[in-house]
């Protein structure tokens, strides 16, 4: 049996309160697509930090605010910043809880979002909580970025991410790990979406057949084409997700469109599969082929100063007597960003859970403590690189 750790065992006793706050944030339905309702999410998140941190929002756009919040931490010298990462919307629409309520059950938090990544929000509340509790200095100043529209790429809030890492020599990504180890995630894959669009030329399928130029019938061709893009030794896979197109079974089809989500594990590939996609070209040649879009976010690739950190993490997550592990996944996060950037960056620190976008999302009580736990250490770590 290992000697409880100090940070550990000041967080024992609190599990209740992170429940709580997680328990409030999960009822707080927050779909990307529903701005109102994030800002109430993140209206939550900053109430939950006031005591200790000094939050503002930064516009949106279309979607909800995003929310930044400076920790008041002990330690008078700083030098730097660490930023925390994390996003404040779900995949889940308004309602989903009437199905699917929060609720505690089976050693496990069930719940919209619980895991993707409510949790991971509340864990970093409470390590911060925690280090001011027991007055731990921090060398750093640490800084909360909150997002409203992660789950639907980032675009509104990638330039303020890109902004506060460039300033950080360090990220922590507070979405969930992987699987039920909960291990840490050294690299992601870059992500991205094409669209193929072709135009044929309609005519009516019974009087006019020969002189149609069927979009479908040749979109259906290019989509094997597409599908022969897949390398899974590289780690890129291609996937033709939605097709659209035609008007009537009667009708030749003027048009058909495929959307296709793309993942490469390494940026380099990014222009062999643009490649790839730009030069399609129609086998009917009365059709036109237009492709349009590329890749959203880089891969995350797992460089020296990223081992550095999970280094740090395993050595701390050992004094609370858990063995983490690395992994690689292919779902992308905003820590894609930072990391692309050189920014040295883990992820995976949130919740030890599954189900993240299914219906059995649910995060694991009994990892309550130590997730939070080893937060509170990696913010009170060194973890500049110099
Ligand atoms: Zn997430």
């Amino acid at each position: 049996m290992i000697p409880a750790d100090p940070i550990l065992a000041h967080v024992r006793p609190r599990q209740p309160a992170i429940v709580a706050l997680i328990k409030e944030l999960v009822e707080c339905e927050s779909p990307t697509d529903a701005p109102a309702a994030v800002n109430r999410a993140m209206d939550l998140i900053a109430t939950a930090a006031a005591p200790f941190a000094r939050c503002k929002t930064v516009p949106g756009g279309k979607f909800g605010k995003h929310l930044l919040c400076e920790m008041q931490l002990p330690g008078r010298r700083k030098s730097g910043q660490v930023l925390a990462l994390g996003h404040g919307d779900t995949v889940w629409p308004m309602g989903t809880l009437r199905a699917m309520p929060f609720r505690e059950a089976d050693g496990r938090l069930w719940g919209p979002g619980v895991l993707d990544m409510k949790a991971g929000i509340a864990f970093f509340l409470f390590a911060v909580q925690t280090l001011r509790d027991l007055e731990i200095a921090v060398p750093h100043k640490v800084l909360l970025q909150v997002n409203s529209e992660e789950e639907l790429g980032s675009e509104s809030s990638r330039a303020l991410t890109e902004k506060n890492a460039a300033r950080s020599h360090a990220v922590l990504v507070l979405e969930p790990g992987t699987g039920l180890g909960g291990k840490l995630k050294t690299a992601r894959k870059g992500v991205g979406d094409f669209n193929v669009t072709v135009r044929g030329k309609a005519s009516h399928a019974g009087v006019d057949f020969e002189s149609g130029a069927s979009a479908i019938v040749e979109l259906a061709r290019q989509i094997e084409r597409i599908a022969g893009f897949v390398d899974l030794k590289r780690g890129i896979t291609v996937n033709p997700g939605v097709i659209s197109g035609g008007t009537r079974s009667n009708v030749i089809a003027a048009e058909a469109t495929a959307e296709v989500d793309i993942r490469i594990r390494r940026l380099k590939d990014a222009a062999v599969l643009e490649r790839k996609f730009r030069s399609l070209r129609p086998i009917d040649r009365r059709c036109t082929i237009e492709v349009t879009g590329g890749l959203n976010r880089p891969p995350m690739e797992r460089t020296a100063g990223i081992v550095r950190l999970f280094r740090i993490a395993k050595g701390l997550g050992r004094e609370l007597g858990i063995e983490l592990e690395e992994s690689l996944t292919g779902g992308g996060s905003d820590g894609n960003f930072t990391a692309a950037m050189g920014v040295p960056t883990l992820d995976g620190l949130g919740a030890v859970g599954e189900g993240a976008h299914a219906a059995n999302e649910s995060i694991l009580v009994n990892r309550i403590a130590d997730r939070t736990a080893l937060l509170a250490k990696l913010l009170a770590a060194p973890l500049a690189s110099d």
